[in-house]
């Protein structure tokens, strides 16, 4: 049984104020989204605390956008697990294609962190997903196969059920244009296989997110695939209408 996951990716958008906004109206909508479809935001870190103050009781959970592979120490700039967790966060999103592009994080640096989230008791978010070139020339499964591989053979069996996965297509990363339910629904049943392929028993039970410009006006499609468990919004997430009206789409839980 899994129940929907529909998480909002605010990228590097937000101010205090603003926040305030976009949170008090998810709060709000919250309450009219179906039981078994969970909420989650992943803010910038400064505004963690924010979070934890505005969304603490409200049901909506906090995450954030990536996280060291190391405990502390000399590593500036970085931000450690343990630091999110004192602030509340469940989750955290790992492997984000704009962090591969822009910081260069390899699947090896990837699984280390996801290694490191899960030993701290967050949940990771892991992100995968070809390239435009990579699709024309019949490299998705391959290139989603090796990034996630990478994760699996990282992570101890008994922890592959705490994954949280996303398919995440870059040529529909803010583009506007979103995979086909069929052509995401595809990729995801690969990715399942390769997670019963670590885990059998853990793999039905995983949650393998949709993500690329999915909005109110195809998110129900996309949620209706037997294999999409939720989405990672990022443009849409930043309307609160957007980002509940996407909720409300959702089937809340597949068997
Ligand atoms: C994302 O960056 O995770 C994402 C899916 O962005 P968008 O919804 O804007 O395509």
């Amino acid at each position: 049984m899994r129940r929907t996951l529909i998480a909002g990716n605010w990228k590097m958008n937000a101010s205090l104020s603003g926040n305030i906004k976009l949170l008090d109206a998810i709060k709000a909508g919250a309450a009219d989204v179906a039981e078994g479809c969970d909420l989650l935001v992943c803010v910038p870190a400064p505004y963690l605390a924010q979070c934890q103050a505005e969304l603490r009781g409200s049901g909506v959970a906090w995450g954030a956008q990536t996280v060291s592979e190391h405990d502390s120490g000399a590593y500036t700039g970085d931000v450690a697990a343990a630091m999110l967790l004192e602030f509340g966060c469940s989750h955290v999103i790992v492997g984000h294609s704009e962090r591969r592009t822009y910081h260069g994080e390899s699947n090896a640096a990837v699984a280390k962190k996801v290694v490191q989230a899960l030993k701290s008791g967050l949940t990771p978010i892991v992100c995968v997903g070809e390239t435009l070139a990579e699709r024309q020339a019949n490299r998705t499964d391959a290139v989603v196969g090796e990034q996630l591989d990478a994760v699996l053979e990282a992570v101890q069996p008994d922890d592959v059920a705490r994954l949280v996965v996303a398919y995440e297509p870059l040529w529909a990363i803010g583009t506007g244009i979103t995979a086909t339910p069929r052509m995401a629904q595809t990729v995801h049943e690969v990715l399942r296989a390769k997670i019963a392929a670590k885990n059998a028993g853990a793999a039905p039970h995983v949650r393998i997110l949709y993500g690329g410009s999915m909005k109110p006006d195809n998110a129900g499609q996309l949620l209706a695939m037997p294999d999409i468990d939720g989405g990672l919004i990022g443009g849409a997430s930043l309307k609160a209408e957007d980002f509940l009206a996407i909720a409300q789409a959702a089937q809340p839980v597949k068997a």
